[in-house]
Order: C-alpha cells, then sequence, then structure tokens
C-alpha cells in the first residue's frame, strides 16, 4: 500500500518506518526542511532506541522516502496520515488543532482518487467531523474517507509498541475506509494485536480516556507515597500490594516527581476543557491535573528542605532532565520545574541528561551549567536530585559521587538506591515515599 505520513515527528517518523518494514511504500512528509534534510542523509533527528537502524534499512530497501513536498505523494496515497503536534493552546489548554486543520488543506488540495484519510495525532472528540468538512468543501469532487487511528505508542519503547501493540483502535464511519484499513495493519493480525473498531468519535475519546486514566494512576500512587511520609509506610511495598491485584495492575504505580512529557499534560487538559464544554466536567482529571502541577514544584521544596531550608548561594547537581528515560523529549519534563524552582530559591544549577542535553538548553530557563556526565555534575554540589531514572544513575559509583560533592545530600525522585545502600556511603538520603526522612 501507499502511505503517506504528514509530520514526521516522534510518532510520523516511528510510524512511518514502521509502516515501512511491514512491507508498505511510505512517504515521510514534513515542514521542516532541517528535518528532512537530516532523514535524507541518513540522521535521525530524535532519539529513540531502535530508530536509526530500521529507518535506514527500510530507506536503503526503497520503501521509506522523506519529502517536504506534501502534494505529490498524498496524489498517489492510499491512505494519509495526520501525525502533526496537537499542543496545548495557550490560554484555555484546549487542543490546539492549527496544525492538523492546515495540514488537512493541504491533504484536501491533492487529493486524487479514492483516499483514506487518518488522524493519527491525539484530536479531541470531533476532530475527524471537522477535517471532514474541511476537505469536502475545499474539494467537493473529492473521494475520501476521514478515519481515527489514535497511537498508543511510549517514546522509549515506541518500535516495540508499534510493532507489538496492546490494541489498535480503528474509528470509521464507512465499510470501505474500515477495509482500506485493515490491509494497512494487516502484518498485525499475525501478531494477533487486538483491532478495536469502533465510531469516529469513540476512537478520538479512547485515547484521551486511556491517557488520563494512566495520568490518574500515577497521581494516585504520588499521594499514597506522600501519605506513605507522614505514616512511615513503604510506597513501594504499598505498590506492589496494589498492583498484584489484577484487576488493579502494577503498572504506572511508580512513585515519583509527577507526571511530564509530551502527552500526559496535554492531554489531561484537553479532556477536562471537552468535558467542560460539552456539561459534564472530568472532575477527576480536573483534580489530577492540578495535583499533579503542584507536586513538581513541591519536589523543588523537597530538595529546598533536604538542604536545610534554603538553597539560596548552594549548588544543586540535577541528575536527568527528560520526562523520562530512553527519550530526548523535554517537553512538559518535570526537571523544568524543578530546576525553575531551586533557581528561584537562589541555587546554582548544574544538569546533566544523557540524550536530553541539546533540548533542555532550549527548554530550561537560562543560567543552567551543563555538564558532560553525572560526575563532572556532581562536582562541588551541596545535593545532587534523581529526577530521571536513567539506567546510568542507577549504578553510580557513589564513593566517587560523595568525595566530588561539597555535602553528601542524595534526593533520589524516582527510588533507584535502596536507602540503607546510600546511607552506608555517608550520605543523607531522602527518597520518595519511603519513610526515608533525612
Ligand atoms: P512532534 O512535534 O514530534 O512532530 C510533529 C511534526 O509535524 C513536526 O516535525 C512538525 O514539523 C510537523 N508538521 C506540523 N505541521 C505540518 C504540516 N502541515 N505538514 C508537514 N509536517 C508538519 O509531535 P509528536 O510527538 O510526534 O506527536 C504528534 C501527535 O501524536 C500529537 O498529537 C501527539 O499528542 C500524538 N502522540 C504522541 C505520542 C508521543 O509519545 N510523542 C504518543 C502518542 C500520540
Amino acid at each position: 500500500m501507499k502511505i503517506v505520513m504528514v509530520g514526521s515527528g516522534y510518532v510520523g517518523l516511528v510510524s512511518g518506518a514502521c509502516f515501512a518494514d511491514f512491507g508498505h511504500e511510505v512517504v515521510c512528509v514534513d515542514k521542516q526542511d532541517s528535518k528532512i534534510a537530516a532523514l535524507k542523509r541518513g540522521e535521525i533527528p530524535i532519539f529513540e532506541p531502535g530508530l536509526s537502524e530500521l529507518v535506514r534499512s527500510n530507506a536503503a530497501a526503497g520503501r521509506l522516502t522523506f519529502t517536504t513536498d506534501l502534494a505529490g505523494p498524498v496524489s498517489k496515497a492510499d491512505a494519509v496520515f495526520i501525525a502533526v503536534g496537537t499542543p496545548s493552546r495557550r490560554g484555555d489548554g484546549f487542543a490546539d488543532l492549527s496544525y492538523v486543520y492546515a495540514a488537512s488543506r493541504e491533504i484536501a488540495q491533492a487529493l486524487d482518487g479514492y483516499t483514506v484519510i487518518v488522524t493519527k495525532s491525539t484530536v479531541p472528540v470531533g476532530t475527524g467531523d471537522e477535517v471532514e468538512r474541511i476537505v469536502r468543501e475545499l474539494r467537493p469532487d473529492a473521494e475520501f474517507a476521514v478515519v481515527s487511528n489514535p497511537e498508543f505508542l511510549r517514546e522509549g519503547a515506541a518500535i516495540e509498541d508499534f510493532k507489538r501493540p496492546d490494541r489498535i483502535v480503528i474509528g470509521a464511519e464507512d465499510e470501505r475506509a474500515r477495509a482500506l484499513m485493515a490491509e494497512v495493519y494487516r502484518p498485525l493480525y499475525l501478531n494477533s494485536a487486538p483491532i478495536l473498531n469502533t465510531s469516529r468519535r469513540t476512537a478520538e475519546l479512547t485515547k484521551y480516556a486511556a491517557n488520563a486514566f494512566l495520568a490518574t494512576k500515577i497521581t494516585f500512587i504520588n499521594e499514597m507515597a506522600d501519605l506513605c511520609e507522614q505514616v512511615g509506610a513503604n510506597v513501594q511495598d504499598v505498590a506492589r500490594g496494589m498492583g498484584l491485584d489484577n484487576r488493579i495492575g502494577a503498572k504506572f504505580l511508580h512513585a515519583g516527581p509527577g507526571y511530564g512529557g509530551s502527552c500526559f499534560p496535554k492531554d489531561t487538559l484537553a479532556l477536562i476543557k471537552t468535558a467542560q464544554d460539552y456539561g459534564t466536567p472530568a472532575r477527576i482529571v480536573e483534580t489530577v491535573a492540578a495535583v499533579n502541577d503542584q507536586r513538581k514544584r513541591a519536589m523543588g521544596r523537597k530538595v529546598v528542605a533536604a538542604c536545610g531550608g534554603s538553597v539560596r548561594g548552594k549548588t544543586i547537581a540535577v541528575l536527568g532532565l527528560t520526562f523520562k528515560p530512553n527519550t530526548d523529549d523535554m517537553r512538559d519534563a518535570p526537571s523544568i520545574a524543578i530546576v525553575t524552582a531551586l533557581q528561584d530559591g537562589g541555587a546554582t544549577v548544574r544538569a546533566f541528561d544523557p540524550e536530553g542535553m541539546e533540548q533542555a538548553r532550549a527548554t530550561l530557563p537560562a543560567g543552567v551549567v551543563y555538564c558532560s556526565d553525572a560526575y563532572e555534575c556532581v562536582a562541588g554540589a551541596d545535593a545532587a536530585v534523581i529526577v530521571t531514572e536513567w539506567n546510568i544513575f542507577r549504578a553510580l559509583d557513589l564513593d566517587r559521587v560523595r568525595q566530588a560533592m561539597a555535602a553528601p545530600v542524595l534526593i533520589d525522585l524516582r527510588n533507584v538506591y535502596r536507602p540503607e545502600q546510600v546511607r552506608a556511603k555517608g550520605f543523607t538520603y531522602l527518597d520518595v515515599g519511603r519513610g526515608s526522612q533525612p
């Protein structure tokens, strides 16, 4: 099948490369000349494990190409996926659909023969109807259908998630489009991935409901962690005790500094807005978003408390900046609020991340001292904070860390160490919800 991906970011590039790997003929389109030029040279503009090899092999096989010209490939396509960003709109937090609608208009102009337009971007319920209206208005003659196929991949494990998904959700309003989508995903039937055929609106809402539920799970265990700290209980054991119940499940029950990333913060806000607009407020999700927001700065205060109540004039080392390991994505990372809170308190922040330094420089406030590894980062620091649980921070040489620091204070916001292990090395150690007071 001939497939076009409009938008070659985390989702578009991974989906495009995986579809090519299934044997489809895929063209990845992007507006950013530099991104397409890099891809043509064989350079991958984002960090995602395994993506470089997958892109290279499929490009070499001639199944995966890159261009800034949308019209040519769209005119020949069976399916055109929209995988552009849907960030939070300034002011009200609703999804900014301007990129989706702009892409829809460009696609409309280029349609030639029956084409299925698929929204893979996360879009509020009803967006598919609007895309259909836009295309129909511009091209009353065109033969097309608009389908919703939300993407559930996780950055850091994106290829595995795309190729072995828990489910594929396809929201279509007509049988011809559904049959074409079945053909697009046919290679995955062999892996017996459940395909959920729904209405378009149902598919759109399913994505938001799933993300909001996961955000709720994280926020729930974070609140339990706070309670654990007060009552002297251990949140990891509480989570294990809860998670072994099949009705609950063990995943997304890791206490930490609050959720971040390119999806949960914006998708919870967009769902809240949609629910308000339809007169059925999503009170639980509203609370989750508010609690999570407060938590990120509270983590900054936790560091301040560990430093004796003030960080003025002190140096704090921040280990890990991306919103989770194995990605370079800094969008809405908890590190942003934590670094800001520390700087507001008068601290000098030194920082290191294995893959996120470039994006961090563009995202974090000015004044951060960027370091080339963990040991350089902690040099002379009055406290070190693990914000993102990259593997290399799980196995630090603690003797070397202590010797490099001005004061041996470690705040472990991801609970990667055992308290007794760190304390035995002479550290003052603080974690999240395990009753480890400094
Ligand atoms: P991204 O910002 O990494 O990529 C979007 C790309 O689209 C950019 O490269 C941009 O230049 C390009 N673009 C914008 N308008 C365009 C146009 N008219 N023509 C061609 N290219 C255009 O975003 P992303 O993280 O890939 O997310 C895309 C969508 O997928 C969002 O709706 C997001 O919520 C959703 N999603 C993301 C993830 C994730 O983990 N990142 C997971 C599931 C769903």
